[in-house]
């Protein structure tokens, strides 16, 4: 960040009085631009035992496969935000159930809330932002054409959960592994449910 918003003046990186770690402060106004996590909402979108996902449009990962997902919007909620990107991405109506997987990403500063959603008709079709959507069994999943580390670990996690016959909401944490090409390590919060 260089310019104030509000202002338009230079900023420089100074800890406000009370406060403990660095942020933007306008030189002009005072005003202090604090950057936090921003959160992501999305949906597996079920129809029997298949679920929707979209083949991405839009870089990053153009091409390869995902659950409609995007960043939240103001003044919606969570569910709202993850029906309202199903329906931009896969023009499909969904009723949004279950918190299924929430996802630290600390390395980006995203927090991904994946809901269970159920399809309400058969009636879909690529928005904008998708070349494709469709429906998958769990054994037509193209596990190696998943868009991101935290698609593949909340569809791994629902089938086992469908083959259980039990969906346990999971809380993890997502950490790539710099320099090892895409690697990364999975931590899941401990629940005894
Ligand atoms: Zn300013």
């Amino acid at each position: 960040m260089k310019f104030c918003s509000r202002c338009g003046a230079n900023v420089k990186l100074s800890i406000p009085p009370g406060d403990n770690r660095q942020r933007f402060v306008c030189t002009s106004c005072g005003e202090i631009h604090y950057q936090n996590p921003k959160l992501v909402t999305g949906c597996i979108p079920e129809w029997e035992d298949r679920v929707l996902l979209c083949r991405r449009a839009i870089e990053p990962r153009y091409g390869l496969w995902t659950l409609p997902a995007g960043f939240m919007e103001n003044e919606e909620s969570a569910q709202q935000g993850a029906a309202r990107e199903t329906l931009e991405e896969a023009n499909a109506r969904v009723s949004i159930e279950q918190l299924y997987t929430t996802f630290n990403l600390p390395h980006i500063s995203q927090v991904y809330l994946l809901f269970r959603g159920s399809l309400k008709d058969l009636d879909f079709s690529p928005g904008s932002e998708s070349l494709e959507v469709a429906l998958f069994r769990e054994e037509e999943i193209p596990w190696e054409e998943l868009a991101f580390p935290v698609i593949r670990e909340t569809l791994k996690h629902y089938f086992q959960d469908r083959e259980n016959g039990l969906f346990i909401p999971r809380v993890g944490d997502i950490h790539w592994q710099s320099g090892k090409n895409g690697a990364y390590t999975v931590t899941l919060l401990e629940n005894d449910s």
